[in-house]
């Protein structure tokens, strides 16, 4: 491939610009940056391209990847660990490389739960709206101490494994459920395997830390949250689908979830990334949630930080690099037509 190569570049803000574009002129690629995001509208957009960098909600269905092959792309590079939102098996068919990043920070996305957590728990942003009103009262703002809590953790991947860590250098009980546990881990540093509804039962605190897929769609549901403890609190900073938001609505309504940090939302694509403040919301449920005094909620900001984002522009960069120059992608990064080689 000669020096025409380009790759194109969706849904980027000026965060990716300022970390991908320097680690692209560093390896000589030329990268064309659309702020929009790419689906079957915007794909005829895409021509003079050998191949493109997506991220968590450009939708890489089936007719978006034949239409990808038909503009002669031959790589998709998603610069983030998800791909939920891109048909493998599609991308097989037509030849297509499919790479991510699986690993750029898994703290900065446990540490976002926490943080979130936190937020809720002590009535951060509730406080900190009061102060700047000049309101220093206290009333409304009693939280509860993480010490002595019970925490359960959905998935302990990369990210729920931090996440534990964190919890125990709270003084929490971890309890942890998956389908591949860690059992020398678990020994390590104190967490505890247990059955999923034996974690529901016990937690205070429920994470979810698993990905987005057919078995995991709505793992939170209407069953599930009968079955956790009066006045739990939930956290997903993983992906929105993973709990029922019409369920978990009226499981708030009732008082039996006593509050949600969620950073990211089952129908958070074409929302999130984008300024609609001048706007009229019409996502009933999204809007719902905005009501409710004990639900926080970030636009899927876990993975936003200055380490994340360098190791995001590295890895894709490299891969994209390596690509052009026909050469093997980073061990570890290739995604297969069933998921991660
Ligand atoms: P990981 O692959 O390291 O861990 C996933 C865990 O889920 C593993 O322990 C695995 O055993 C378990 N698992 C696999 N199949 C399962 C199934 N069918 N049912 C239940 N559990 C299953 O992933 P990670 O790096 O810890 O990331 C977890 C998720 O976090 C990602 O898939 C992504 O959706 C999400 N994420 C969100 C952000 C953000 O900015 N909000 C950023 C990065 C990742």
């Amino acid at each position: 491939m000669g020096p025409m190569t380009r790759f194109a570049v969706f849904d980027s803000k000026s965060y990716d610009r300022s970390s991908l574009g320097p680690a692209a002129e560093a390896a000589d690629l030329n990268l064309r940056f659309y702020d929009f995001r790419l689906n079957e509208d915007t794909l005829p957009l895409v021509h003079d391209v050998t191949g493109v960098c997506a991220f968590v909600n450009d939708s890489l269905t089936r007719p978006v990847i034949e239409g990808l092959a038909q503009a002669g792309v031959g790589v998709i590079a998603m610069r983030c660990a998800g791909f939920n939102n891109v048909d493998l098996q599609a991308a097989a068919d037509h030849n297509i490389l499919v790479t991510r990043v699986p690993a750029y920070s898994p703290y900065a996305v446990a540490e976002h739960a926490v943080a979130l957590l936190m937020a809720l728990n002590r009535k951060v942003t509730r406080a900190h709206a009061r102060v700047h009103d000049m309101n220093f009262t206290l009333d409304g703002l009693v939280g509860w101490d993480m010490h002595g809590k019970t925490v359960g953790l959905i998935g302990t991947g990369k990210i729920g494994k931090i996440a534990g860590q964190i919890f125990k250098g709270f003084g929490m009980r971890v309890v942890c459920w998956d389908p591949y546990p860690d059992q020398a881990w678990a020994d390590e540093t104190g967490c505890e395997y247990v059955k999923l509804d034996e974690l529901g039962r016990l937690s205070d605190v429920v994470s979810v830390h698993v990905p987005l897929l057919p078995e995991t769609d709505h793992i939170i549901n209407a069953m599930t949250l009968a079955e956790f403890k009066r006045g739990v609190y939930i956290v997903n900073v993983s992906r929105g689908a993973l709990v029922d938001t019409k369920a978990l609505i009226k499981a708030l309504k009732s008082g039996h979830v006593a509050g949600v940090a969620l950073d990211v939302y089952e129908e958070e694509e074409g929302k999130f990334f984008e300024d609609l403040s001048g706007e009229v919301m019409v996502d009933d449920k999204l809007a719902r949630l905005m009501t409710f005094p004990n639900v926080i909620i970030t636009a899927h900001q876990a993975f936003l930080t200055e380490e994340a984002l360098g190791e995001i522009a590295r890895v894709t960069v490299e891969n994209l690099r390596r690509y052009r120059l026909g050469d093997e992608p980073l061990p570890g990064t290739v995604l297969g037509p069933n998921g991660p080689l």
